[in-house]
């Protein structure tokens, strides 16, 4: 069956998939013999040549230091660098780009706020909440945090369905909870998680919200200022941006409140043997020479994915999601891992009989890339009771023809292992 054609609004681009697949060189490709079917998505999305031709065209021409170079070509790398950072804010909706600070991904985001803010918020006695399908970039940086501080990190729990259960949040919020953190999205399940419910009820305790986003940005809209939460991580790699940059965004008052993380370069104000000044937003949290070409190329894929309208890329994910959820419940034996009714951007499944491991060596020997395993997700997968899924996740470039592929070599690594 082939995919939609989908109609273009105001200025934007149309969305028709396959002008949208040859975008991206690297599916024009075999892997063992067959024609390449990612479906890996979730753990990196490939890149458009818009951004390859960015990054490139930054190293060819105007390659050099930021922000301290008195010459033109300083001074063209630091004005396409906050650039870079403006796009982001735009993109978030942030109410300035000073809001937003590059970081090599999600897991240092997570990892910023928890050395910076956490240390100094969390104390003896407090509690940060966690629900049971966080990635572990989630929940290893807090768990450590709650034992320095004798704090403690208690789980919110999930239902079979993976969704996460609201009656329980609420019965665990009381005024010892100063953090609330939670991904916008499953990265093992897909499950799209109501964080603006989380976030007004832990509001209401007085608790922070820390949203992880690595698997949102991509799918739909995102805007902070709606959301309300006080910060919100994502990577560049997962949003057709290159790997090494990502970006925290926070609520300005907190993060004027933080104390930096990094020290070094960039971050301060003035250094003298008898004290440092730190620099203001957002320079105190980047310290050193930054991803120059990380955030240039994070804004170029932005622009890609922003010269479509989101939501008929998003209709697109989502007839992908449905046609693989209607083919593939054919199969027997394989049942689906995370069936909420909000899912976005990936098919998680076990099939009776079969190891995840076997099921992704052999189908990767017919050139349809998945993931196997538990996804960074191990606490969810002793909550499910699973060793692990086969995990199929999804692009905007990702086609109904894909889905096909993957049912045909399902059923030939049925015939060989069951
Ligand atoms: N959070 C979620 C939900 C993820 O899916 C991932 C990566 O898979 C991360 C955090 C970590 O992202 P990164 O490795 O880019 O820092």
């Amino acid at each position: 069956m082939s995919d939609q054609m989908l109609a273009p609004e105001n200025t934007c681009r149309q969305f028709d998939i396959a002008s949208v697949r040859e975008d991206f060189p690297i599916l024009r490709q075999e892997v063992n013999g067959h024609p390449l079917v990612y479906l890996d998505n979730a753990a990196t999305t490939q890149k458009p040549n818009a951004v390859i031709d960015e990054i490139s065209n930054y190293y060819r021409s105007y390659n050099s230091n930021v922000h301290r170079g008195a010459h033109h070509l300083s001074d063209k790398a630091t004005s396409h660098f906050e650039a870079a950072r403006e796009r982001i804010s735009k993109f978030v909706n942030s109410p300035k780009a000073s809001q937003v600070i590059w970081t090599r991904g999600t897991t240092e985001a997570v990892n910023l706020v928890a050395s910076s803010w956490g240390r100094a918020n969390i104390s003896s006695g407090d509690t940060i909440l966690v629900p049971e399908l966080e990635h572990h970039s989630n929940i290893v940086p807090w768990q450590t945090l709650a034992i320095e501080k004798g704090a403690q990190v208690k789980p919110i729990p999930v239902s079979d369905i993976g969704e996460i259960d609201l009656a329980a949040f609420d019965a665990l919020l009381d005024d010892s909870v100063k953090l609330v953190v939670v991904n916008h999205v499953s990265n093992a399940l897909g499950t799209i998680n109501p964080i603006k419910e989380i976030i007004e009820r832990a509001h209401s305790v007085d608790a922070k919200v820390l949203v992880d986003g690595a698997q949102a940005v991509a799918h739909f809209e995102v805007d902070v200022q709606i959301l309300d939460c006080d910060f919100y991580a994502f990577s560049g790699h997962k949003l057709y941006g290159p790997t090494g940059i990502g970006v925290l965004w926070g609520k300005e008052s907190l993060l004027e409140a933080m104390p930096p993380y990094h020290f070094g370069g960039e971050m301060i104000e003035s250094v003298s043997f008898s004290g440092t000044t730190f620099n203001r937003l957002p320079y105190k949290f980047e310290a050193g020479t930054p991803d120059i070409a990380g955030a240039i190329g994070l804004a170029a894929a932005v622009d890609y994915l922003c010269s479509f309208d989101r939501a008929l890329v998003q209709k697109h994910e989502q007839d992908v999601l449905t046609y693989a959820i209607d083919l593939l419940s054919d199969i027997s034996g394989l049942k689906r891992v995370g069936e909420s009714s909000n899912c976005t951007g990936v098919f998680s499944f076990v099939i009776t009989g079969t190891h995840p491991s076997d099921v992704g060596m052999l189908l990767d020997q017919q050139g349809v890339a998945v993931r196997t395993g538990h996804h960074c997700a191990q606490p969810l997968m002793e909550r499910l009771a699973l060793p692990g899924t086969v995990r199929a996740s999804f692009a905007m470039y990702t086609s109904r023809q894909d889905i096909d592929k993957l049912y045909e070599a399902l059923t030939k690594v049925l015939q060989f292992l069951v």
